[in-house]
């Protein structure tokens, strides 16, 4: 506690000038754009991954980034998620897993977290979805793989929770709501970003083109990634084919099949 505590002499006496007209501005109200949820992981930090100001992201954390289905957990993720949206008004959300999960880690290990940690094997069968297409689909992978697939599959499982929410089902059937899928390696700072429309992870400058619809992001404002640069005239979304040499640098060409694109089972 004594860093903490440090830390906030030096905030206060030091740093807080240089927000002061932010944060006074922001007393009126904030007017956050976008969504974002991630796990409760140390190693993640929102606003420096993003490069986001204070009053820009409205965030929810647990462990796993997990979205309990509406209905399954009258719990502050649904509250946080109506409120962002209904009261708020965001319309852009952002679900962001990231390498090392402990909590996929757990999900991986279920029954053996039964006794020890009850309540977190109760919370990660919210994304029993994702233990179940690791099974039926992904059973010949092992360590780290397997981990890395859970993770890309546990993003596209709590996308497909998310939209069983009324207030976020109502968006998207007013073409009103983005939804974004993206992995955070945070050893290398790199970002991938889900497209639906080839079933993989993508550098997310490549999507800027297509969300770009409202002039809400920005290139280069909305994630800080070391992803190549792509010719913003002309989408080129990284496909699994091509991942291996350009998009995910960290993945070989057969892992980055293996882990983005399943065998097909799946969509
Ligand atoms: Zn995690």
């Amino acid at each position: 506690m004594k860093k903490l505590i440090r830390g906030l002499q030096e905030f206060q006496e030091h740093r807080f000038d240089e927000y002061r007209g932010l944060f006074e501005q922001l007393a009126h109200g904030q007017k956050p754009k976008v969504l974002f949820i991630t796990c409760s992981d140390s190693r993640i930090v929102p606003n420096l991954l993003t490069q986001t100001e204070p009053g820009e992201l409205f965030v929810v954390r647990n462990a796993g980034n997990i979205v309990p289905p509406y209905g399954a957990a009258n719990g502050g993720e649904g509250a946080t998620i109506e409120y962002a949206v209904h009261a708020l008004g965001i319309n852009q959300v952002v679900i962001c897993g990231h390498s090392h999960c402990g909590a996929m880690k757990g999900l991986l290990k279920l029954n053996q977290l039964r006794e020890s940690m009850p309540l977190v094997c109760q919370w990660l069968e919210h994304a029993a979805g994702t233990l179940r297409v690791l099974q039926d689909s992904y059973a010949h992978l092992e360590g780290e793989e397997l981990i890395e697939t859970a993770v890309a599959e546990n993003i596209l499982t709590q996308i497909d929770n998310l939209k069983t929410y009324p207030v976020i089902h109502s968006r998207l059937h007013q073409g009103k709501m983005k939804i974004h899928g993206w992995i955070y390696e945070f050893e290398t700072g790199n970002v991938l970003s889900y497209d639906r429309s080839a079933h993989a992870f993508v550098p997310p400058s490549t999507q800027l083109v297509k969300d770009d619809d409202e002039g809400v992001i920005l290139p280069g404002q909305y994630v800080n990634t070391s992803a190549p640069p792509v010719d913003a005239a002309v989408p080129s979304p990284v496909s699994a084919e091509r991942s291996g040499s350009s998009g995910a640098p960290w993945l070989s060409q057969e892992q980055a099949k293996r882990i983005y694109q399943g065998n097909g089972l799946r969509r």
